[in-house]
């Protein structure tokens, strides 16, 4: 395969993640704005086709590992069809979906067979109450039943993605490291970022969650935990657990320097950093019917134009230069 896909910073990219929606069944609080925003109509998303194109020759320039996020994906019909199709490109080695799990109990079979087999789910507090304050109305219930399904299904690894949140979660994480001790799961947590402002203030370090963890329970780093490949997270055994737990530290602990993404928009535009306003719109060459070689040279493009670093510990870096939101962009 050949590699063209390294940027000035000779960081080699190979990694898509691909917003199929903008639309979600949930209104998290740090991800949608309070005021609601205007949906995009049909024809302003990529078509599955248009997607599929664009993956073809992303992976022919050296991605490997592609990501399915939104939005919510399970909310767009025709997902598993796209799956299966997407893991028939030679050349992806790996295929992960970031979801709510409100929808998994209905789809999660009909997505494993297409050739999903990693989930990520997002789930930030064990608490009916809490998590229907925080999601906007979503039902607790049926996020558990869609990771039980997950587990049943086989779906491996199931990574459950955890944003804490100060006086919101923070008296929930040995609950949520008890869940990954009890079941294989990998509960990751993430440190909030500042999309929204009503949430300022509200952020949790991932030293401050570890420190809390470490005075109940014994973890021990993996060994690839440096590897680059593996992410931003840092992982950890449980001792005498089943699962592991991670640290994701957006806020605390910059990972540009290992970055290798690549983000597709539910509205057909290619940006290279998640919190850079740099963007190319590519659904405007697709529908001018442009050749595989502009596709080509406009992701290089993308690619060479991704920043070096991003600086996001302060507010003012979002409201100056990233004005969409997280579920139009993709998380
Ligand atoms: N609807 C899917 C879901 O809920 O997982 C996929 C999209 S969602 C935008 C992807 C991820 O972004 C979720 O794990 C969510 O928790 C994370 N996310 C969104 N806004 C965030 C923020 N302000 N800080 C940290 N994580 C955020």
């Amino acid at each position: 395969m050949s590699n063209n896909l390294k940027d000035p910073y000779e960081r080699r990219i190979n990694y898509l993640r691909i917003s199929i929606t903008d639309r979600c069944n949930l209104r998290c609080r740090y991800c949608s704005p309070k005021e609601g925003k205007a949906r995009l109509g049909h024809n302003d998303i990529l078509r599955y086709e248009e997607i599929l194109r664009v993956v073809r020759i992303a992976v022919s320039l050296g991605i490997e590992k592609v990501r399915i996020t939104g939005g919510e994906p399970l909310v767009r019909k025709g997902l598993p069809n796209f799956i299966s199709i997407l893991s028939q490109i030679n050349g992806i080695r790996d295929i992960g979906l970031t979801t709510n799990g409100i929808l998994l109990s209905q789809y999660g079979r009909e997505l494993y067979d297409s050739g999903l087999k990693r989930i990520n789910i997002s789930l930030d507090s064990l608490k009916e109450d809490k998590y229907r304050f925080i999601t906007g109305g979503g039902e607790l219930k049926n996020v558990l039943i869609g990771l039980k399904t997950a587990r049943e299904i086989g779906f491996s690894p199931i990574k459950i993605n955890v944003v804490a949140i100060a006086g919101f979660n923070e008296d929930e994480i040995l609950d949520f490291v008890t869940l990954a001790a009890s079941f294989p799961y990998e509960v990751r947590f993430i440190e909030l970022m500042p999309f929204h402002l009503d949430l300022n203030g509200r952020h949790l370090t991932c030293e401050e969650i570890k420190n809390k963890i470490e005075a109940s329970f014994t973890l021990r780093p993996l060994d690839n935990n440096e590897n680059p490949l593996n992410g931003p997270a840092k992982i950890y055994q449980i001792e005498n657990g089943i699962g592991h737990v991670g640290f994701i530290s957006p806020m605390t602990k910059h990972f540009c320097h290992n970055c290798n993404r690549l983000r597709i928009t539910a509205d057909g535009h290619l940006r290279a950093c998640l919190f850079s306003h740099e963007e190319i719109n590519i659904k405007k060459e697709l529908r001018e019917g442009c050749s595989d070689e502009t596709l080509r040279s406009l992701l290089m493009e993308a690619v060479d134009k991704k920043p070096r670093e991003r600086n996001l510990t302060t507010f003012a870096y979002r409201q100056k230069s990233c004005q969409r939101d997280m579920n139009s962009i993709g998380g």
